[in-house]
């Protein structure tokens, strides 16, 4: 990376980790998902950037992928464990970062597994650590805290327009001898779910969050007005079906046009992650740009 797109992606990490923050005083039982989904993205858009994907909004047996539908009217509760998941988007340049409010009070310890397994991992980081070692610190501290890390989630590389690009960072020794670069931007992102969870997540049927694939034509007039919105305003980065409201207000209509686009193909779909035996879940996650001995957090 040159000087020019360091600078953009310090840049971007430091607005995700703002908007991010904001969460910590909205997030409370009561509130609705929506609100808070909107204040992040709109403080975004307002500043002048997008969002790298849709706000996440994650509870309890929910590991990720969850954004409030078009007119969502769930609301927080005191039982809640959230994962909060968002991130920024400029010139191709994208934020990525995460941590867990436990409205409950019953979690503490499992979010303090995953915020100090992140810290672990963070000062393994510099050039030429297997991600494996990473993976290591995390599950340790995870497995001390009585927990268990979820083995089929982990951290990426972050790339222009690319935020799962490269390389996979496990978060347990799955004998991955690939190392980290110099200059390489990536994501650290332990996940962890408590004794009775099976440490692994499953797709759900709840689809909130989409990608543009390609234009091509379709049969309806209300599927080719939201391709032709996504094709010009999300070509690359993930966008929730409620952003589309304003070219089709009907619930019904536009949850039937992204239907039929996701049918021909044109769009595809990232469904909502579950832990596989119901147990709750916490994440904490930061990007960072690895260094010859350290790293440098991004998200601050
Ligand atoms: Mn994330
Ligand atoms: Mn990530």
């Amino acid at each position: 990376m040159d000087d020019a797109a360091i600078n953009g992606i310090k840049d971007v990490g430091s607005i995700s980790y703002k908007a991010l923050n904001m969460a910590r005083s909205l997030v409370k039982p009561g509130a609705k998902l929506i609100d808070v989904a909107e204040k992040l993205e709109g403080y975004l858009r307002e500043q002048g950037y997008g969002c790298a994907f849709p706000l996440n909004l994650s509870i309890n047996s929910e590991a990720a992928h969850y954004t409030p539908t078009l007119g969502d009217t769930k609301e927080f509760s005191e039982q809640d464990v959230v994962k909060v998941d968002f991130g920024a988007a400029k010139d191709g340049m994208l934020g990525d970062c995460a941590f867990t409010i436990d409205l409950s009070g019953e979690y503490g310890k499992l979010v303090e597994s995953t915020d100090l397994a992140l810290e672990a991992a963070i000062s393994k980081v510099r050039a030429g650590a297997e991600v494996r070692e990473i993976g290591r610190a995390i599950a340790e501290v995870i497995g001390s805290h009585g927990f268990k890390p979820i083995r089929n989630l982990g951290g990426h590389g972050v790339g222009k327009h690319d935020l799962h690009a490269e390389i996979f960072i496990p978060n347990f020794d799955n004998g991955d001898t690939t190392t980290l670069q110099e200059g390489q931007v990536i994501a650290i992102e332990p996940f962890a779910t408590t004794s009775n969870g099976k440490g692994v997540v499953n797709d759900s049927d709840t689809f909130e969050i989409y990608g543009f694939i390609e234009a091509m034509p379709v049969r309806s007039q209300n599927a080719r007005s939201v391709l032709a919105e996504i094709a010009t305003k999300y070509p690359s980065e993930p966008f929730a079906v409620r952003w589309l409201s304003n070219v089709i207000p009907s619930k019904f209509g536009l949850y039937a046009a992204i239907r039929e686009l996701l049918v021909a193909g044109a769009i595809e779909s990232y469904p909502m992650l579950v832990e596989a035996a119901g147990g709750i879940v916490s994440q904490s996650e930061k990007e960072l740009l690895v260094t010859k001995d350290a790293c440098e957090i991004l998200t601050k």
